[in-house]
């Protein structure tokens, strides 16, 4: 049994990665797409096997509920419209996928949240690095005590912006992407914190810089430290000021856990540390999309709550908050715990 799936929003992400993907599910099938460009909408419908009954346009989406081959809906749009589509996806009756940042705000998670509890939908935030088979396998070795009691993790995800770039273009303004480098890629190293750690931040401080390029509204480069529950300590850096860095470390009282690259779509590589030796675990790559996708679709038959839902999202834009608040007064944040 596979379940269909609608793609919002055919850029650079959805046409480069997740289309291909979908073949490769188990559970999963593409069985609409939404654009703002019908001619692209159409040929990638024709090239994918999807008819042309269920290509929609932004304006016509919502007759979407009556398509039953659709049981989700994907949303690969600009962070600020994450909101709003979640909302109408949840109220033509579809669950909902949303790509990272799950929203702007908090209060923009709450509405997402609240809307798919009321047309009782799932709702789950694409968070793929929970996925991915050395973050995985990561997590079980610290489960297993193979670097001791972790007591600090490190690590920065940086590119540069490409402004001539249209992915790039919403990136660099506050009013569509929410936040700068912290909230497009800063993320994962927070996320994947989280999820390695066990345990959640308490405390965050921070510094910020912005860009002199006046095209450039969000901040480009956050240092953030943060205080997690048990002590363990964290510091890592986010930028648009330097090339493809993705790397995260996990430092044990026996070891450490350095993955590098951490969070690239392919390719990623991990390496235990412990004293002068230094071993590279070599691993049967699995695909981090298929996987997150097929978790979703077995979440909806078994209903059952997925890995990463809204609360999950809504807690990494609450930190982030935090965390912009802590560089904007230069003082420690202190973060509420989860309610
Ligand atoms: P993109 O610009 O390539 O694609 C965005 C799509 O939204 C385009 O088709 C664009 O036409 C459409 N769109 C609709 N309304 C728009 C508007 N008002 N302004 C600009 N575009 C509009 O961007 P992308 O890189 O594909 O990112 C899309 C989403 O996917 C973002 O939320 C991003 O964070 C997320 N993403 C996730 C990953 C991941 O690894 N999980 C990787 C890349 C992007």
């Amino acid at each position: 049994q596979r379940i269909g799936w609608a793609i919002v929003g055919l850029g650079d992400f959805a046409i480069n990665q997740i289309l291909p993907t979908i073949g490769d599910t188990r559970m999963c099938k593409l069985t609409a797409v939404v654009s703002g460009n019908a001619e692209k909408a159409r040929t990638i419908a024709q090239a994918y096997g999807v008819p042309s009954r269920s290509v929609y346009s932004y304006d016509d989406f919502d007759r979407i509920r009556d398509n039953p081959d659709v049981q989700v809906v994907y949303i690969i749009l600009p962070n600020a419209l994450h909101r709003d589509w979640t909302i109408r996806a949840a109220r033509a009756g579809k669950h909902v996928f949303c790509e990272k940042p799950m929203a702007v705000s908090v209060d923009d998670c709450k509405a997402m949240i609240d809307a798919c509890r009321t047309a009782r939908r799932k709702l789950m935030v694409a968070y793929r690095a929970q996925f991915e088979p050395h973050i995985m396998l990561a997590k079980q070795m610290i489960g297993e005590g193979k670097i001791g009691t972790v007591r600090s993790l490190a690590g920065e995800h940086g590119r540069m912006l490409e402004l001539d770039k249209p992915r790039d273009q919403w990136r660099a303004r506050q009013e569509l992407a929410g936040g700068g480098s912290l909230y497009d890629i800063g993320i994962y190293n927070l996320n994947t914190a989280r999820f390695l750690a066990g345990e959640e931040p308490v405390e965050v401080t921070a510094t910020l810089r912005n860009s002199d390029d006046p095209r450039v509204t969000v901040e480009t480069n956050v240092d953030w430290t943060m205080r997690f529950a048990s002590g363990i300590r964290s510091t890592f850096n986010s930028s648009y000021g330097y090339q493809n860095n993705k790397r995260l470390q996990v430092m044990g009282t026996e070891g450490t856990i350095e993955l590098d690259p951490a969070t690239e779509y392919y390719g990623n590589r991990l390496l235990l540390k412990k004293e002068q030796a230094v071993e590279q675990r070599e691993i049967r790559p699995t695909n981090q999309f298929a996987a997150e996708m097929d978790h979703f679709a077995e979440s909806i038959l078994q209903d059952r709550q997925p890995k990463t839902p809204g609360e999950e999202g809504m807690r990494d834009v609450q930190i982030m908050q935090a965390i912009y608040q802590a560089a904007r007064t230069g003082r420690p944040v202190e973060i509420p715990p989860r309610g």
